[in-house]
């Protein structure tokens, strides 16, 4: 059997629409052979309600560690998937270093206060050229941080389909060479499919950037119900052969290891 995993999925613990223990069936049925939950958490209170609250992080995990015992043919794996902010890198290593994870997900859902996913009013008032810059820039922030295994969706600033005028692969090399330097994994999201985009995170006309770079990843689907678990993953795995990927990171423990798919 092909190796595949799933490492990004939100639960009701944060804006999924079902407990941990529906989206089992769904991930077997995908073939996978790993699955892992990523609620949303965020150092910030009440920033959004679409997070986990920090301290529901125990009951999280104990949930999600009984689920794994009790369950057969797929293991499954625990993360988060936290906001980066650069002015509470702090914070948010402290939380980190004592929760017992196997990965974590660094995303860049705001630049400042601004929500970048959940409306359009940044596009309307901002210039997008200048909004990618920025988001390239924290996103290559997060990375360099040193505080996430896997960088989420790395350029979700193409949610809603706005595109810039200036030539973007130098922000895609910038974040490649970002990526590769301080070690971190980026995953091919399929989530942006449903979103007005419709199509994967990164951008599948610069993946070739990330190869050329040696970039490891993975393939998540960033599943806020069941069945979109392991959505559209025949089509990423065959995009990638095509590019030259052999394998993707799998993590346990938040240490790294890399599988042939
Ligand atoms: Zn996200
Ligand atoms: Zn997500």
């Amino acid at each position: 059997m092909v190796y595949r995993t799933d490492y990004h999925m939100h639960s009701s613990f944060s804006d999924g629409r079902s407990m941990p223990e529906e989206y089992v069936g769904y991930a077997l049925t995908a073939g996978l052979s790993e699955m892992g939950f990523s609620d949303h958490l965020s150092v910030i209170d009440n920033l959004a309600d679409n997070n986990m609250n920090p301290a529901n992080i125990s009951s999280y995990i104990n949930y999600i560690t009984k689920l794994q015992k009790e369950t057969r043919n797929i293991k499954i794996r625990i993360g988060l998937e936290v906001d980066y902010f650069e002015e509470k890198e702090k914070e948010i290593g402290d939380f980190l270093q004592l929760q017992p994870l196997d990965y974590v997900i660094g995303s860049v859902h705001y630049l400042g206060k601004k929500s970048v996913d959940l409306g359009t009013e940044i596009y309307e008032h901002e210039n997008i050229n200048k909004l990618f810059e920025s988001y390239f820039d924290s996103v290559c922030a997060a990375i360099a941080s040193g505080l996430f295994d896997i960088i989420g969706h790395c350029d979700l600033i193409r949610i809603y389909g706005y595109r810039p005028s200036i030539d973007q692969e130098p922000l895609y090399r910038k974040l490649a060479k970002t990526m590769k330097a301080h070690d971190v994994v980026f995953e091919i999201n399929t989530n942006g499919r449903n979103r007005p985009l419709a199509d994967f995170y990164p951008n599948r006309k610069y993946l070739h950037i990330f190869r050329e770079e040696n970039v490891p990843l993975c393939v998540n689907s960033d599943a806020h119900m069941p069945s979109r678990v392991g959505q559209h993953f025949d089509e990423v795995y065959e995009l990638l052969r095509y590019i030259g990927y052999t394998e993707m990171a799998i993590f346990e423990k938040r240490i790294r290891y890399m599988v042939p798919f």
